[in-house]
């Protein structure tokens, strides 16, 4: 058994006495109202220290376990402009895109010049970037670099930080980060997300994507409103909700049946990251739980907190029935459990971040 299965986790208790409305979490009206419910009082002290005060919050996890996700609502449910996501994967990569631009190539060198230390020069550096689509491929030195060029255009807003450190060798650099970044004198914190890998092979083999607007959604997770069926593969097939894309047959990328397997060697490197870090003293943590043992779900959460799964089925005259019933997996240890919605997860991130902060 490894120290993040999940049975290490503490489960977060979002049942809340007293509070006995259904909330419709998957829309954003419901959203914050639930938000409000459960924990408005915490959201009220965030938006105070927002106003002045800063975090730097290191999002851990494995790779497709909802990073992005979770800051996403947690800025929705804060309402704040005063925090951002930072993804390391994609500052490389539009850093790379952004070199067409002379202004932007100048000021990247100039900020190189005065904040990277490493083992290339800046204009061999630069080719790098030019050359390379790879994050992996960029040295740690140039990331550190390239993440404070982005903190320091962002000096005012609390930061979740998302892809870093991403293997063994990044995590002493992570650990003077703070240092690093020299200016800021705020918080900083590790937010741990253990999620199942039965949940992240389920979304990526059921994942589809509308042709035309991009939109993504799960055949087996987060259905559309209209489903089709296929005479010739026998196989159910989500349509585009959204009105101008006319009802499109979303699509499913070529490799994606293959779930986690394509990814099992990152899903070990990002676990070993998250193993010693777990381990780490001297920093503030904060542990969100994906799954929940099905046995003492009642007890901890709300029904409507569970992620469903839609399965599909044709009446006699061949129109397509949707029918929702609760999604169950297996944990990294067995346990027969449920996965929960984003947002009940980030209750929990919300709660724990107050204290943390010591709000
Ligand atoms: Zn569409």
């Amino acid at each position: 058994m490894t120290i993040t299965s999940p049975k290490e986790f503490p489960i977060f208790k979002t049942k809340t006495p007293g509070i006995t409305e259904r909330f419709d979490i998957t829309d954003t009206v419901g959203r914050k109202k639930y938000f409000e419910a459960k924990v408005g009082k915490e959201i009220e002290k965030l938006r105070e220290y927002l106003k002045k005060d800063t975090f730097i919050a290191f999002l851990l996890g494995k790779k497709n376990s909802g990073k992005g996700t979770y800051s996403k609502l947690f800025m929705e449910a804060v309402e704040s402009a005063n925090v951002g996501h930072v993804a390391v994967g994609d500052i490389v990569r539009d850093i790379h895109a952004g070199l067409d631009s002379h202004d932007h190539k100048t000021k990247l060198i100039e900020f190189l010049r005065g904040n990277y230390r490493g083992f290339h020069s800046v204009e061999e550096t630069i080719a790098l970037i030019e050359g390379r689509d790879q994050s992996s491929l960029v040295s740690t030195e140039l990331i550190i670099a390239l993440l404070k060029y982005e903190i320091s255009k962002r000096s005012r807003q609390a930061l979740f930080i998302d892809g870093f450190p991403r293997g063994l060798d990044q995590i002493s650099y992570s650990l003077f980060l703070r240092e690093l970044i020299g200016y800021r004198d705020d918080p900083d914190l590790l937010a741990f997300i253990s999620v199942p890998n039965a949940v992240i092979d389920e979304r990526i083999k059921y994942r589809v994507v509308c042709p035309i607007c991009k939109t993504p959604r799960n055949l087996k997770l987060m259905a559309t409103k209209y489903v089709g069926y296929d005479e010739k593969d026998g196989s159910f097939y989500l349509m585009c909700d959204n009105p101008s894309c006319n009802k499109a047959r979303m699509i499913r990328k070529e490799g994606d049946e293959l779930g986690i397997e394509p990814i099992r060697r990152r899903l070990e490197v990002d676990e070993e990251v998250f193993r010693q870090l777990l381990r780490l003293h001297g920093i503030s943590k904060v542990y969100l739980r994906n799954a929940i043992p099905t046995d003492v779900a009642k007890e901890y959460v709300d029904d409507y907190e569970l992620t469903p799964e839609y399965v599909y089925e044709r009446d006699a005259s061949g129109a397509v029935r949707t029918i929702e019933k609760p999604w169950t997996i297996e944990d990294d240890d067995g346990v027969l459990s449920y996965s929960l919605l984003p947002p009940a997860v980030v209750v929990s991130l919300i709660k724990q971040m107050a204290g943390v902060l010591r709000l």
